[in-house]
């Protein structure tokens, strides 16, 4: 086998880098300026996030970018929404801009992410995949987690507690399916005490319709000071609940 010195060896991985920087660059459907400022138009214009690409996609259009090149290759950095765009990819941004000034001269704008602190005591800071905070900048809203992609299951940390009433009926349980979907009365709520499988203290309620795809699931813990709301769908719940379960019980087990 070669020997290199010290040098050398530095210098090859110098080389390396560079070109791993030229590919990257050229692989990217637009170009480290316009990620510039397509993450400075976010910053500037982002108010609230309403989980769809809405603003990202007006640069886009303004910037004669495809955005069907453009939005799957964000996607694959975990840019699924404005907020995530602005938030996934400013490390990205940020490597590129260290080549351009030297670091000292950078001034640093950080988008404050949300405290994960909650009434939980539960430690969010590293959820475990395919789990991922769904509103990291909407400080205004419950925190929201999310399963993988697409968002078809989601779990909200609500600070306070349920709604007033009797929850060991199934009325109570049923009004509450009706409230969160606004859904017409069609077929019968079908209600299931300790769906999951969790700690001692966390009593949890399943509530569905055959007849409608929104699946319910609250979560309240002994003291009912708060609650989690789990929403998934009638065609997925069987593997949602069950990561479900494990999230909860792995957060409730492993407190901050
Ligand atoms: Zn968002």
């Amino acid at each position: 086998m070669a020997k290199f010195s010290k040098e050398e060896r530095k210098a090859r991985v110098k080389q390396r880098v560079a070109a791993e920087r030229t590919d990257l660059v050229a692989s990217m459907p637009l170009s480290p300026e316009q990620l510039n400022t397509l993450l400075d138009y976010l910053d500037a214009n982002l108010k609230s996030c309403d989980h769809t690409t809405k603003l990202t996609d007006i640069f886009l259009h303004v910037e004669k970018l495809n955005r069907n090149h453009v939005l799957p290759w964000l996607a694959d950095r975990g840019g699924y929404c404005d907020c995530e765009v602005l938030y996934n990819l400013e490390d990205l941004a940020e490597s590129f801009r260290k080549q351009l000034t030297p670091p000292k001269t950078q001034p640093k704008t950080k988008r404050t992410a949300r405290d994960l602190t909650t009434l939980t005591g539960w430690d969010f800071a590293g959820l475990p995949k395919p789990w991922r905070i769904a509103n990291l900048y909407e400080t205004n809203e419950p925190l929201k987690l999310q399963m993988g992609k697409k968002g078809g299951c989601t779990i909200t940390v609500v600070e306070s507690p349920l709604a007033l009433g009797d929850q060991m009926s199934d009325d109570y349980w049923s009004a509450l399916w009706y409230a969160r979907t606004e859904l017409p009365n069609k077929s019968p709520i079908q209600v299931t005490h300790t769906a999951l499988e969790l700690p001692d203290d966390l009593q949890s309620t399943l509530v569905q319709s055959s007849g409608w795809i929104p699946v319910y699931c609250w979560v309240v813990p002994n003291n009912q000071q708060w609650h989690v709301e789990i929403r998934t769908e009638l065609n997925r719940q069987n593997g949602d609940l069950p990561e479900v379960a494990k999230l909860i019980t792995h957060l409730a087990t492993n407190e901050a």
